[in-house]
């Protein structure tokens, strides 16, 4: 029995790997390499002194993930894989709902064809788009403003369609709020193509003096300081929380969705100065007018995850800050190796 690891390679799947392995779960993990790179497989080896299998594989292709069903003994899925770029859906579109939305249709597909029904899901809080009232309950109406964000949100109805037809399906729609931070061994972490659009990793790569100073977009929001406040929560927490969130899965069905926050809200200049506290660097900075499409506030209920999954977030904002910075300084460039000693298995596509 093991559990399938769609991007797994990527940031936040990663950690989940880690904290799976480490509970003694067998896992498979696949991933196309589209937003990461091969080296993490081997930092998470490092990490956990646990193998496991990894095929490059991409979910546009239905055969191969068919491949990997019919090679192991499949009981659950966590699905990780897919764009996250806002900006870029904006512009891209059809790159997005076609590898996002073909990619967990074809995953459905074959699952469903191998008579597996548990599945945990990497949604967002995007879905909310502009929130009413703070903090988020699960129940607030949905309405992204973006075509990665509609992705998310269409991936979830299409799951709770898949239950209506189907009573075995048994589904968690984790909605994140802002993963940040590292795992504290400092050997895996956010690894951001080009200049990072989010706050975390801009502002640790202004402290390694890789990029001058923060912009921070707006200070005339109805916060604490006029800044945007987001919810954070450390990417080891959130990665405890699909464990959680798998544990749940295998033993129900249905379709629940949870939020994945801190249930806080942090300003950007609560972050610079936690930043700087924990890392004994300056962050210069400059006021720019707001960022389009950005909301002030977001902050998450966080009560039903609590209640529900037994999960808490339990790192502090200093843990995050700490260990963003450990990573960055200790991997300034990222995962740079080209070539990785890993057990890759490539499929035909
Ligand atoms: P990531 O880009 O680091 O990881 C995603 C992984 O999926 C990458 O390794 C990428 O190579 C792989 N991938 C993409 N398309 C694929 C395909 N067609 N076939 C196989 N592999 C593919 O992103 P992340 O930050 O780890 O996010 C993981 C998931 O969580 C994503 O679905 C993302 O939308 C969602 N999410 C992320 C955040 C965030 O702030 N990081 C917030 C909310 C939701
Ligand atoms: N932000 C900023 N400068 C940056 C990146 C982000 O001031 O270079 C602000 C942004 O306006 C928001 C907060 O930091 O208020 C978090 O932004 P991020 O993009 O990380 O997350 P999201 O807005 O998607 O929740």
């Amino acid at each position: 029995m093991a559990i399938l690891i769609t991007g797994g390679a990527g940031y936040i799947g990663s950690h989940a790997c880690v904290e799976l392995l480490n509970t003694g779960y067998e896992l498979v993990v696949l991933d196309n390499f589209s937003n990461s790179k091969p080296e993490v497989l081997s930092r998470i080896k490092e990490i956990t002194g646990k193998n496991f299998t990894f095929y490059e594989v991409d979910l546009l292709s239905k055969e191969a993930i068919d491949s990997i069903f019919s090679r192991h003994d499949i009981n659950a899925v966590i699905h990780f894989a897919g764009y996250k770029a806002v900006g870029e859906s904006v512009c891209e579109p059809l790159k997005y709902y076609h590898n996002n939305i073909t990619g967990t249709l074809n995953l459905c597909d074959v699952m469903n064809k191998h008579g597996v029904h548990d599945l945990v899901f990497s949604s967002s809080a995007t879905v909310y788009g502009i929130p009413h009232q703070i903090p988020i309950t699960e129940d607030f109406p949905l309405g992204a403003t973006n075509p990665y964000g509609r992705t998310k949100q269409m991936i979830e109805e299409i799951l709770r369609d898949l239950y209506v037809s189907d009573k075995r399906w048994s589904v968690a729609l984790l909605r994140y709020f802002n993963p940040i931070g590292a795992h504290e061994s400092g050997r895996i972490g956010e690894d951001p193509n080009g200049i990072p659009n989010n706050l975390m990793p801009y502002i640790s790569q202004v402290a390694a003096g890789k990029l001058e100073q923060l912009n921070v977009f707006g200070d005339d929001y109805e916060t604490v300081d006029g800044t945007g406040v987001r919810d954070y929560i450390h990417v080891v927490d959130l990665a405890k929380g699909h464990l959680k969130a798998l544990e749940r899965v295998l033993l129900t069905t249905g379709v629940d969705a949870y939020n994945l926050g801190s249930g806080f809200g942090h300003s950007v200049l609560e972050m610079v100065d936690a930043f700087e506290q924990a890392s004994g660097q300056e962050i210069p900075y400059v006021i720019k007018d707001r960022r389009p499409g950005d909301v002030g506030i977001c902050f998450a209920d966080t009560q039903k995850a609590n209640q529900n999954l037994n999960w808490v977030a339990e790192k502090t904002l200093t843990d995050m800050c700490k260990d963003t910075w450990k990573w960055q300084s200790n991997n300034p460039a990222g995962y740079t190796k080209t070539q990785d000693h890993v057990t890759s298995i490539q499929l035909a596509p």
